[in-house]
């Protein structure tokens, strides 16, 4: 037998034989992501166009201005990064802090945590103001935080999914003018879904996601840059320390130039475009009403139900609602149940609220009366099953 010199034999030892994939159906309603929109599913799956395409340069802009519409701002700087959440959220942090820079990061929960830890990543000299995870912060404790101080950014989450709290933010804007620095906002779970002016709130930097409020899958990331953070950027001493995320070369492409950067992911793209002109059909108020008139049911059903919320009822954000398990039940096991015989996912306690909560997601497509009722019977028929004093087959019954 003729040897093939310098050919290796092929390794078949990962080559796995599989079925077609056959996902489950399930009705996520937990932190994220959350279903999508089923026109949006239409759109994922349509031929991809080359990213250059006068059709998709067209589309882009459609994206872009739609972005603009859901975060009421102007800002030209109104992209959809490549990647998560995080990918917008470290664009942010990437594009602004130069080494030293002082960041203060106001943390009420686990994103904040996450926020300070990036920031660290690019050098800056991060320091800290906190409360208690199911609190927000006063303007007068930000003000003294600024005064002390002095950051170049103050980086902050309106929507912390960790804790169900919505960040008020009346006033902070103007705080942060009056003390020279640029305010940073996480937008991820209230983008579309919760009342948010980036403009009129003097927010200069700000990111989302595509899969809670917005009904698409997760893949895009929202950013948006306002003309004091650009001015900051384009004042650096050095180049953008990480290449991907640069807006220098990103606003290449989604700019006039359409200069060639990364190839976009054209399919996630028509799904935003989708999710946002469905968004702007509805109205953005409308969406906003939508969210809280359905949070009010679920947050009544549940009160009625005997279940504690973690949040005071001024505070708590209707796309992310935390539950407290009852002393007695275990919380791991009911949603189990709920996702094995039921195809639901409701979320556990993150960080220091492990154990502690359930989290429920009402967001973008999931935001109806008929979910809140599904999920009120379930955990009125089935969550006393799980209650210590209940024999442990109840469940299974
Ligand atoms: C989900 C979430 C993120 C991270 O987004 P990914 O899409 O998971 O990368 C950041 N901040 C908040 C408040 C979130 O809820």
């Amino acid at each position: 037998m003729a040897e093939l010199h310098g050919v290796p034999p092929i390794n078949t030892a990962h080559r796995v034989g599989l079925q077609p994939i056959a996902t489950p159906s399930r009705l996520l309603l937990g932190p994220g992501p959350s279903n999508a929109h089923p026109t949006v599913l239409q759109a994922l799956s349509r031929t991809p166009i080359g990213h250059l395409d006068p059709l998709y340069v067209e589309l882009m802009g459609e994206v872009q201005e739609l972005l603009r519409y859901v975060w009421q701002t102007d800002n030209r700087l109104t992209i959809p990064m490549s990647g998560t959440g995080s990918a917008a959220m470290e664009a942010t942090l990437a594009n602004t802090i130069e080494p030293g820079d002082k960041v203060l990061v106001a943390i009420k929960g686990y994103f904040g945590l996450r926020l300070a830890d990036m920031a660290g990543r690019y050098r800056a000299e991060v320091v800290t103001v906190e409360r208690p995870w199911g609190e927000a912060f006063s303007l007068d404790e930000l003000e003294q935080a600024l005064i002390r101080h002095k950051p170049a950014i103050l980086a902050m989450v309106h929507a912390e999914t960790s804790t169900g709290v919505c960040q008020p933010m009346a006033g902070i804007g103007d705080l942060c003018r009056q003390h020279n620095c640029l305010l940073l906002l996480d937008t991820v779970t209230s983008l579309g879904a919760v009342p948010l002016y980036l403009d009129d709130w003097k927010v200069d930097l700000a990111y989302s996601c595509s899969q809670k409020g917005l009904s698409c899958p997760p893949g895009l990331g929202p950013f948006s840059m306002g003309p004091r953070a650009e001015a900051k950027m384009m004042a650096r001493q050095g180049k953008v320390p990480n290449w991907y995320l640069d807006v220098t070369l990103l606003n290449q492409y989604w700019g006039s130039d359409r200069v060639y950067h990364h190839t976009a992911p054209v399919n996630m793209n028509f799904g935003m475009r989708e999710a946002l002109r469905l968004l702007a059909e509805e109205g953005l108020e409308q969406a906003w009403a939508r969210h809280r008139r359905n949070a009010e049911a679920l947050w009544a059903g549940l009160e009625a139900l005997g279940l504690e919320l973690h949040v005071p009822a001024e505070l708590r954000l209707p796309t992310l609602t935390t539950v407290r398990i009852p002393k007695g039940v275990d919380g791991k096991a009911f949603t189990q149940h709920l996702l094995n015989r039921h195809g639901i996912e409701v979320g556990g306690g993150l960080g220091a609220l492990g154990g502690q909560v359930w989290r429920i997601g009402l967001m973008g497509f999931n935001s109806t009366p008929e979910n809140v009722t599904t999920l009120l019977n379930l955990f009125e028929t089935e969550l006393p099953a799980f209650r210590s004093s209940a024999p442990v087959v109840a469940a299974v019954a």
